[in-house]
C-alpha cells in the first residue's frame, strides 16, 4: 500500500532540510525546493526546474505540494470576490475568499473542515466538526489567492467600480492581509493555525508581515492566553456578538464555558501586556440583540473597567437559511453604531462582500453539490 504524501507545504525549512536529506539529497537541495514553494509560489514539481530530474522524479512519487485540490472558484462583486472551494483528501471541502478593495487584498482562510463552536447563526457550525486543516493546508489557501490576485487586473468588469476599483492600477501586487475567517475555529485548532503563521511569515519565504495577520476567535480564553506572549505582532478579532450573557449562550454555545466576564478580563490582560487594539466583531440579528439597550449595556461594559485599545466591527447578518434569523435594518446598524461611538466606543460597519456567490462572513458551507451545479448550470 502506498503511504500518504509528504506534505512538503506543512515543512519549515528546517524540517524540510531533514527531509531533504533523508531523501539522500544535499542539504541545499532544500533550499530550492523552499524557494520555489513559498517565492516563486510553484504549483507543481515539474516546474522547479532548478532541481535535477530524478530528484523531481521522486518528489512526485513521495510528496505533494499541499492536499487540498481547489475545485472550483466564483466570482463576485465585478470579479473583486473571489471564492475557491477545496478538497480534502477525504472529500470534505473547506473554502478560501479573496477580497481585493483599492490597494489592498484580504484573504479570508479556513482552520478547520467543519467547525465544533455550534454558533446558532452560522452556516459552518450546521456542517460540525470535520477536521483540522494542517499548517501547509492552511498556508495553501493563501499561496492561491496570492496567484488569483495575479489575475485580477485583467478580469474585472463593471461591477468593479461601485466598490471604487476603477481599473487594473488599483489592485496591488501582493497580498495585504491574511485573516483567519473561514470556517473553523483558529483556537480550536491552535498549533496548526500558529504554525501556518510562521510558514507564511517567513522572511526566507513567503515573507508576509505579522501585523497584517488577524485571527478570529468565538472566545477561547485559553487561546488569547497562549497569543498574549507570542514574539510575533498578530492581530486579535473577538467574535463577541452580545453583551448579555443569556443572549450570548443562546447564540454561541461556547459562551457557557467562558462567560463574557471571563473573556473581557482575558482581553484586557492581553491588550496592557501587548499594547494591541483588539477589534469585537458583533453580528446584528433583528429582535435579538440589536436593542439600543443592548448598545449601551455593551458600551458600558466595555468601557467599566477604564479604556483599552479596542474597536467594534458590527456586521449585519447574512442569514443562514432555515435559521428563521433576520439582519437588522440598516437603520437600526446605523443608529447602534453612532450609539456606541456616542458613548466613546469606535465602531464601523463591516463592509459586505460576496453576498452573490456565498462568500459573506459566517456563509462558508461547503456545500460542493450546490457549488457544482451552479458552476455547471
Ligand atoms: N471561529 C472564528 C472565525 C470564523 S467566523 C470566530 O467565530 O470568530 C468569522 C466571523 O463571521 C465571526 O465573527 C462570526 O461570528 C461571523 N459570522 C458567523 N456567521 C455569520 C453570519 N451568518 N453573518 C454574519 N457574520 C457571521
Amino acid at each position: 500500500m502506498n503511504e500518504a504524501p509528504i506534505n512538503v507545504l506543512d515543512l519549515d525549512l528546517p524540517a524540510l532540510t531533514e527531509q531533504v536529506k533523508a531523501w539522500g539529497q544535499p542539504a541545499f537541495r532544500a533550499k530550492q525546493l523552499y524557494r520555489q514553494l513559498w517565492v516563486n509560489q510553484r504549483e507543481s514539481f515539474d516546474d522547479m526546474s532548478d532541481l535535477p530530474a530524478p530528484f523531481r522524479e521522486l518528489l512526485k512519487e513521495t510528496a505533494a505540494i499541499s492536499t487540498l485540490r481547489n475545485l472550483l472558484v466564483r466570482r463576485g462583486d465585478g470579479g473583486l470576490t473571489r471564492k475557491a472551494v477545496f478538497a480534502l483528501p477525504g472529500n470534505e471541502t473547506v473554502e478560501a475568499v479573496l477580497m481585493v478593495y483599492p490597494g489592498r487584498a484580504t484573504v479570508c482562510v479556513s482552520s478547520q473542515a467543519g467547525c465544533p463552536m455550534g454558533c446558532t447563526f452560522c452556516a459552518t457550525a450546521k456542517l460540525g466538526f470535520r477536521q483540522d486543516l494542517s499548517p501547509g493546508d492552511i498556508a495553501q489557501q493563501v499561496l492561491w489567492a496570492q496567484r488569483e490576485l495575479a489575475k485580477v487586473p485583467n478580469d474585472l468588469d463593471s461591477g468593479a467600480e461601485r466598490h471604487r476599483v476603477r481599473g487594473p492600477g488599483d489592485v496591488p501586487e501582493r497580498l495585504t492581509n491574511v485573516v483567519y475567517m473561514g470556517m473553523g475555529e483558529p483556537f480550536n485548532n491552535y498549533q496548526n493555525w500558529r504554525r501556518s503563521v510562521d510558514l507564511l511569515h517567513d522572511p526566507a519565504g513567503f515573507n508576509f508581515g505579522a501585523r497584517n495577520f488577524t485571527v478570529s476567535t468565538v472566545g477561547l480564553v485559553p487561546g488569547i492566553v497562549k497569543l498574549m506572549d507570542d514574539p510575533l505582532q498578530i492581530n486579535l478579532a473577538i467574535s463577541l456578538h452580545s453583551a448579555d450573557d443569556a443572549i450570548r449562550s443562546d447564540m454561541m454555545p461556547v459562551n457557557r464555558r467562558y462567560p463574557i466576564a471571563d473573556l473581557l478580563d482575558a482581553v484586557r490582560a492581553y491588550t496592557a501586556k501587548t499594547h494591541r487594539r483588539v477589534s469585537f466583531e458583533y453580528v446584528l440579528i433583528a429582535g435579538k440583540n440589536d436593542d439600543l439597550h443592548e448598545a449601551r449595556k455593551l458600551a458600558d461594559m466595555l468601557l467599566e473597567k477604564g479604556k483599552f485599545p479596542m474597536h467594534v466591527n458590527l456586521i449585519p447578518l447574512n442569514p443562514v437559511v432555515d435559521s428563521g434569523m433576520t439582519r437588522s435594518s440598516r437603520d437600526r446598524v446605523n443608529e447602534f453604531r453612532d450609539y456606541l461611538e456616542n458613548l466613546g466606543v469606535p465602531a464601523t460597519v463591516r463592509i459586505q462582500r460576496g453576498k452573490d456567490i456565498d462568500a459573506a462572513c459566517g456563509q462558508l458551507a461547503g456545500d460542493l453539490a450546490k457549488e457544482l451545479a451552479a458552476a455547471e448550470g
